[in-house]
């Protein structure tokens, strides 16, 4: 039988790290097995579910690339894929249910189960259901019913042990003891979530129960109702929980650790994907940079870890860095022109020679950057010039008198040129390099210091073609050449006291 697995989230807030590494697992497991990805969503909780929560969610999972076969909006052959769409395939099983006399009304109130639930905690037990309804004659729950007390539904369950093979885990059994008669389908008639998910999973044919470790107490209550109704059980399978490096479950403590805000912070979707699908899965060759085509080749279950995986911010940037030296120059250009634009750096409509520009731009940037978010800051160089003498480094430099005899050269001669180009501008450095007789870092570092201010960028050769280029398009801010840049830088000099 085809794999058929499912991602269920419940749309009652932002899809964060947790939920959304589920969905990758269940994703690669369904797609190296040629299977089917299914996504349903688990709204029955009418006041947490917002349509605003799904619309996040379903452009989160886009954003990554996380397609579903079977689901909202595309639709399939078992829908519906939205449990409030669903009732009365719920309300016919709970009748089925009442009929075998496999469930029964609960008319306790809430009160009475507080009390009871209060008096277990004192005591130190686990609060069991004490069955009270169970035994209720058939007069005595007419007259529940005739009195007008809405009843909940409960599962009739027998002590024993419950146990399954789980695939990450191996053996689990837990003794129903633990839970007792549970509720299955609530006094306003909404069913409880073991109860729609069992019969959602069941329906929809899941082969595989794929779900963080949080659920695993669920999974006996689950099995019950499996049992209860008749239906083949499915593999179940249950993840370890995310850590953040102080060992604490992951939490807001940790940050916001929304996808929505890795989207924000300025990680790519191959990136951010690629970093979720190392937290608790290991590549057999122990590869780290994995585009989604291979991970879905090398996903298995067998390597999914058992211990719980740590979250580090720093190797989701490493990795997250990878993935953006391997996009083609045009898409990334295109992922970070709105930054620009948002600064004010670049018109939004590019002309042809912006946008020729602009990719030269890009190509400097796009070794620089491990996030988006970082690019101006790595562009800043060809937009900006500010001369200092910004750290000793700089002020030593300057005390060699060769430097000086180079920036003036520059300045002379760069205003009469054309440097638009690579092979130009090295023309023009091998001019003063025969003329002044200086060459290595003598010649270099005041080349650098007078175009950037700075002892550290891009290569020279690369960036003072793109300035010089930049400096000749209708920018909303004009960006000054490198003549200008060194005239200025002289001047500045000169009002520091140096003699040039
Ligand atoms: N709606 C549940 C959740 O978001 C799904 C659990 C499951 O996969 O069964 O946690």
């Amino acid at each position: 039988m085809s794999v058929r697995v499912r991602f269920a989230p419940s749309p009652t807030g932002k899809l964060h790290l947790g939920n959304v590494r589920t969905a990758i697992f269940n994703y690669l497991y369904s797609k190296n097995k040629k299977g089917t990805f299914i996504l349903r969503l688990e709204d029955t909780d009418a006041v947490r579910s917002t349509d605003e929560s799904i619309e996040g969610l379903i452009k989160d999972l886009k954003w990554l690339q996380i397609e579903w076969d079977e689901g909202p909006i595309i639709g399939g052959d078992y829908g519906p894929y939205r449990q409030t769409e669903r009732y009365d395939i719920y309300q016919n099983h709970l009748k089925k249910l009442l009929e075998e006399d496999k469930a029964y009304p609960c008319y306790c109130s809430s009160q009475a189960l507080d009390k009871l639930r209060e008096e277990a905690r004192a005591k130190g037990v686990n609060f069991i259901y004490p069955g009270t309804c169970r035994r209720l004659t058939e007069k005595e729950r007419k007259e529940r019913e005739a009195s007008g007390v809405k009843p909940s539904y409960r599962l009739k369950v027998s002590p024993h042990i419950v146990s399954f093979k789980d695939l990450i885990r191996g053996d689990v059994s837990i003794h129903t003891n633990l839970f007792g008669d549970f509720i299955i389908v609530r006094q306003d008639l909404s069913p409880t979530y073991n109860f729609a998910v069992v019969i959602d999973d069941s329906l929809m044919k899941v082969t595989d129960v794929l779900r963080g470790e949080d659920h695993l107490s669920n999974t006996p209550k689950q099995i019950l109702l499996y049992e209860a109704f008749g239906y083949e059980k499915p593999n179940f399978g249950h993840f370890s929980m995310i850590l953040g490096p102080d060992n604490a479950k992951l939490s807001k403590r940790h940050g916001d650790v929304s996808v929505e805000a890795f989207r924000e912070r300025g990680f790519i979707p191959e990136g951010l994907f690629n970093a979720l699908a190392l937290l608790g899965w290991s590549d057999p060759e122990e590869r780290e940079i994995l585009k989604k085509d291979e991970l879905i080749e090398r996903f298995s279950l067998e390597r999914v870890n058992k211990s719980a995986a740590i979250f580090d911010e720093n190797k989701f940037r490493y990795i997250n860095k990878q993935h953006i030296l391997c996009l083609p120059l045009k898409d990334f250009a295109n992922m970070i022109k709105p930054y620009f634009v948002k600064e004010g750096l670049v018109n939004e409509s590019f002309s042809d020679e912006e946008e020729e520009w602009f990719l030269k731009v890009a190509e400097i940037v796009q070794k620089r950057i491990s996030l988006l978010t970082e690019a101006v800051e790595q562009a800043k160089v060809i937009f900006e010039f500010e001369p200092s003498l910004l750290n000793d480094e700089i002020k030593a430099v300057l005390q060699e008198e060769d430097c000086l005899k180079v920036i003036l050269s520059y300045a002379l001669k760069a205003e009469k040129r054309d440097l638009t180009t690579r092979e130009n501008y090295i023309s023009l450095v091998n001019e003063i390099k025969n003329e002044t007789k200086i060459k290595g870092k003598n010649l270099y570092h005041p080349l650098r210091i007078c175009v950037s201010s700075s002892m550290s960028g891009p290569d020279l050769d690369q960036l003072v073609p793109t300035i010089e280029i930049g400096s000749k398009l209708n920018l909303p801010v004009k960006i000054e050449s490198t003549s200008q840049r060194a005239w200025r830088y002289i001047q500045f000099l000169r009002e520091q006291g140096y003699k040039i």
